[in-house]
């Protein structure tokens, strides 16, 4: 778990470089913070909407931004679908349903001995790593299945 997981810690972050707690950061920083779903930007809107009178989707994509820059989340692009973001900013893994598009946490601290191995072996200094894996999640396998009995 990293500090920036915890909202006071990322209060605080916000105090010390002056910027500004309004009611849509505090808002989609709850939401990404307890939601394990890794939403798209119209996700959060949609959710926000709803509890904000005045929100636009352009407010929506500046906050994210905005986030993302203090790093206190982060942005997950998958080629040309739209970027999800994750409310945990700490280097972790994904797999991606690929029938309903749905992301889900994997972790394996393990894999951070990659970097140092790597770093051995090229004189590189490694700064960050990527590994993505793809499925089919048990909703969708259980929809294959049922399928394959009525046909
Ligand atoms: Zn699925
Ligand atoms: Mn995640």
């Amino acid at each position: 778990m990293t500090e920036f997981n915890d909202l006071e810690e990322v209060y605080k972050r916000f105090k010390e470089r002056g910027i500004r707690l309004t009611p849509q950061r505090r808002v989609i920083l709850e939401y990404l913070k307890t939601c394990p779903n890794h939403p798209t930007a119209e996700e959060i809107y949609h959710y926000i909407k709803g509890r904000l009178s005045r929100v636009s989707l352009g407010t929506v994509y500046n906050t994210l931004h905005m986030l993302k820059e203090t790093k206190v989340i982060q942005e997950l692009s998958f080629g040309d679908l739209s970027s999800r973001y994750d409310g945990c900013p700490e280097n972790h893994y994904h797999i991606t349903c690929e029938k309903c598009g749905k992301v889900v946490d994997f972790n394996r601290p393990l894999f951070n001995q990659i970097e140092a191995e790597a770093e051995q072996k090229t004189d590189f200094v490694i700064n960050t790593h990527r590994l993505e894996l793809y499925g089919v999640c048990r909703d969708c396998q259980a929809v294959g299945s049922e399928t394959g009995l009525t046909s």
